[in-house]
């Protein structure tokens, strides 16, 4: 869908949906949204880009740096070695491509320590990177959900070297991931919540819990089950698929088929189903959207559909890099201060 179409729709779709409330404005929470995005071209300590997002390919760069606060426990968190710090959420662009998008970044695929692939559908893992000769640097991790293992090897990804998970595993660089299984298609698709050691060790030094910390990773999802909710609740950075206005779905020329199986429970989330589930798991501070069909879908209307909510956003799309997403420690819960009471002298 164009701009000049989405334009078109706007008025209408908008109209239609009489969208339920978002959340209430809250000035101070929304003067905090600079914090967490970067500007054009500049990344942050740690953060999230997704390179690209949509059907014809997705592909999320997570960059692991140093200490950015000289405080606290972080002062001596050196960080990962360099050629383990960027890690790849499916690897949905061709290879050239992925190299390009990550020339934009400043980075390149020699800095790649890890892979995490969520399924193995085309647009999550393009077949340039299956074959006799892996592209991705010698010693990177990959790693493939338990049940897509048979497929993976078949589809000799990476030349035939990875890791299958089917509960929670940790990177050369710290990066703890915690995986849930969710209905898409035949054989399902990962979502993730991802801490770094960091941020474990921030936690764990303040008594504090996992709440305010990590990435939330959930795309091609079908349902936002009350586990996969609870599984990522009150994350740092929620990112999660908005795939299309049920509207535009039905009145599209997609075949019955295709409708049903997008729609069905086993197959995207829409608009509407993500708003309520970023609702429920209540992210602290970002929110990225993703995989937006191009053909029943419209950025316009679905930034519409969270004006006034207490998160920053970010739309990811097909055709270019969003910008940095950062990685902050959870605040400190602050202290209550008790008042001194001083006699008064007799
Ligand atoms: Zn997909």
């Amino acid at each position: 869908m164009d701009d000049h179409s989405a334009q078109t729709l706007l008025p209408l779709a908008t109209e239609i949906f009489a969208a339920p409330s978002a959340q209430p404005r809250r000035a101070a929470r929304r003067a905090q949204r600079d914090l967490f995005s970067t500007p054009a071209g500049e990344r942050p300590d740690s953060g999230i880009c997704v390179l690209a997002s949509g059907s014809a390919g997705n592909c999320s760069a997570l960059w692991i740096g140093e200490a950015e606060h000289e405080d606290g426990p972080t002062a001596t968190w050196s960080g990962p070695p360099v050629r383990e710090r960027l890690v790849l959420i499916d690897l949905g662009l061709s290879p050239s491509v992925t190299r390009k998008r990550l020339h934009a970044q400043g980075l390149s695929l020699d800095l790649v320590g890890s892979v995490l692939l969520t399924h193995l559908d085309r647009d999550h893992c393009h077949e340039g990177w299956c074959g006799e000769h892996s592209l991705l640097p010698p010693g990177c991790e990959v790693f493939v959900p338990k049940r897509s293992r048979d497929r993976a090897k078949s589809m000799n990804l990476n030349a035939g070297v990875f890791h299958a998970f089917d509960s929670r595993f940790r990177t050369r660089a710290g990066l703890e991931a915690l995986p849930i299984m969710l209905s898409h298609d035949q054989h399902g698709a990962a979502a993730f919540r991802l801490t770094l050691a960091r941020e474990r060790a921030w936690a764990r030094a303040r008594n504090l819990g996992s709440a305010g910390t990590g990435i939330g990773y959930a795309t091609d999802l079908g349902r936002a089950t009350p586990e996969l909710v609870e599984h990522l609740k009150h994350v740092a950075i929620l990112a999660i698929e908005s795939n299309y206005c049920p509207t535009l779905q039905d009145v599209s020329d997609r075949p019955d088929f295709l409708k049903r199986r997008i729609t069905g429970g086993r197959g995207h989330l829409s608009n509407h189903e993500c708003l309520d589930a970023i609702h429920a798991i209540e992210p602290r501070d970002h929110v990225v959207l993703l995989h937006l069909s191009r053909e029943c879908n419209c950025p316009l209307l679905v930034a519409s559909l969270h004006e006034g909510a207490d998160y920053a956003m970010t739309i990811s799309t097909q055709d270019e890099a969003t910008r940095w997403v950062r990685l902050a420690p959870p605040p400190v819960p602050s202290t209550i201060i008790t008042p001194t009471f001083t006699a008064p002298a007799c």
